[in-house]
């Protein structure tokens, strides 16, 4: 399958002229800096905030780059991954005219990103195993299907999905596929980043929200080929990503070698987490995990749920979802966290607080 961005792409993008900040006219570090109409002065607190940030985040990007095993000009920063999502939408699908695919149960934000853009959405639901059924996926996409979803590991499964499936339907899907690896870290699987040459049409997000704990930051990775992340670039807010973060990833990545180690934390976790669970009477069945949460099938999902929150212990209820009957979502906690979540479990079921039906 020939790709073609530039036909993929909607016609008036193409036109767009970038808006040109003033770190865009003259980007030297030194001077006297009368361009941007910033305070010259430090902010109330003493903080050093007056400057506008790198648009272009390249000091983490550089430091980024061998560590994705990818070249600089291949990637993109939103804020969150949310924006990346957002932005593809906003570049490849004219409203009311073109669609998405999203493989249900998957992660919300495609669905409501589509939503708020006027985007249709096809869904091709996932088999029981929460498998893609990639023939079925191509035979649903038509002539104005711009943008597959893909989320491996998924979520709210925590699968990863077979690579072979992936693979088949970069090569086969006639629009953009987006490998979402937000779990990709919790995962043995390796990162489809390298793979970037190999597929034209391939865009990889990762996020530093899950693996890198840096949530609260707001900060995503988009990785594709440069004329994707051209196309980002050019029509993103200028200064999407605030000086503050940019410093406090930067901080971060200068300890990467240590980040192993809180992921090893996390997978020990998870499988204390999943051995407990599974003696409980009312679990079912919990999905194999390849990220830091688990699918916990189990009787009463709902009445457990409202029972956990009576404890102020905070689960996701993902029992309406398709394909989830009785589930919970739990995120793999801080091993007293988890003891906590399993002695409350334990007294609940002994004292059948709720009808369990044991
Ligand atoms: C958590 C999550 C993200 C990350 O979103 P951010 O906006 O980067 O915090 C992306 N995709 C999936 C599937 C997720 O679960």
């Amino acid at each position: 399958m020939s790709f073609d961005l530039q036909k993929l792409l909607r016609p008036h993008i193409l036109g767009i002229k970038p808006y040109s900040s003033a770190r865009d006219e003259y980007s030297g570090k030194d001077g006297i800096f009368l361009d941007a109409n910033e305070n010259p002065y430090s902010a109330l607190t003493g903080e050093a905030f007056n400057r506008y940030p790198d648009p272009y985040q390249q000091d983490i990007k550089a430091t980024l780059a061998p560590i994705k095993g990818v070249r600089p000009g291949q990637i993109f920063l939103g804020n969150g991954s949310d924006e990346a999502i957002d932005l593809l939408m906003r570049a490849f699908c004219r409203p009311g005219i073109d669609n998405i695919l999203i493989l249900p149960p998957t992660y919300g934000m495609y669905e409501v990103s589509a939503a708020v853009n006027d985007i249709a959405i096809i869904r091709v639901p996932l088999l029981a195993d929460f498998q893609l059924q990639p023939e079925k996926i191509l035979a649903a996409a038509d002539a104005n299907s711009k943008i597959l979803f893909i989320c491996s590991p998924n979520n709210p499964s925590g699968n990863k999905v077979n690579r072979s499936d992936i693979e088949f339907l970069l090569k086969n899907f006639p629009g953009l596929v987006v490998v979402d690896e937000a779990y990709i870290d919790f995962s043995d699987e390796p990162s489809f980043t390298t793979d970037l040459d190999s597929y034209p049409n391939l865009l990889v997000m990762q996020t530093f929200s899950k693996a890198w704990g840096l949530a609260n930051l707001r900060i995503g990775m988009a990785f594709a080929s440069e004329d994707i992340i051209r196309i980002l670039n050019l029509i993103k807010p200028p200064y999407n990503i605030s000086g503050l973060t940019q410093q406090k990833v930067l901080d971060s990545l200068a300890k990467a070698d240590e980040l192993p180690r809180l992921i090893q934390m996390i997978l020990e976790n998870r499988a204390l987490l999943v051995q407990e669970l599974n003696q409980l009477d009312s679990v079912q069945h919990i999905y194999p995990s390849h990220a830091n949460f688990v699918l916990v099938k189990i009787k009463e999902a709902k009445a457990w749920y409202e029972a956990l929150i009576q404890q102020q212990i905070i689960v996701r209820d993902r029992s309406k979802v398709l394909l989830c009957d009785d589930c919970l979502r739990i995120t793999v906690g801080t091993a007293e966290e988890n003891q906590a979540l399993l002695d409350c479990m334990k007294t609940i079921e002994q004292s059948q607080k709720i009808s369990l039906n044991l």
